[in-house]
């Protein structure tokens, strides 16, 4: 699949068994169903979220996108609980996209918890 926004190969990601598409060039995030709400939920799962947000800002500003499943315009919709964040969704249902950075702020824990997660995720990993 190719991103959306830049073009770019995408690639898929897994935090535990949910797989998401990642943008190679500019790590925007794919969610082919609704699994950004069910990752919101899972502890550590910002983890998927590498890219700058700098770099997201900048994305975000293009919101005239299609969807790279149907080829339909995407919807350009504000979050519900924190209006701040906008990601772009498929009228048709077949996915929604959020720029890099985005997924972390729609997560909204504190960079503590962050830190404190993602070392619990390594050590998990390593055994
Ligand atoms: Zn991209």
């Amino acid at each position: 699949m190719r991103c959306p926004k830049c073009d770019s190969v995408m690639e898929p990601i897994t935090f535990h068994s949910i797989v998401v598409d990642r943008c190679t060039n500019c790590e925007g995030i794919w969610f082919p169903d609704a699994e950004h709400k069910e990752l919101k939920k899972m502890r550590g799962s910002q983890v998927i979220d590498t890219g700058s947000p700098e770099v997201g800002k900048k994305y975000d500003r293009i919101e005239q996108i299609n969807c790279p499943v149907c080829g339909k315009t995407m919807e350009h919709v504000p979050d519900t609980y924190k209006p701040h964040i906008h990601f772009e969704h498929c009228l048709k249902g077949h996915g929604t996209f959020f720029d890099a950075g985005e997924f972390k702020d729609y997560k909204g824990e504190k960079l503590s918890d962050f830190f404190r997660d993602l070392s619990m995720y390594f050590h998990r990993g390593s055994k």
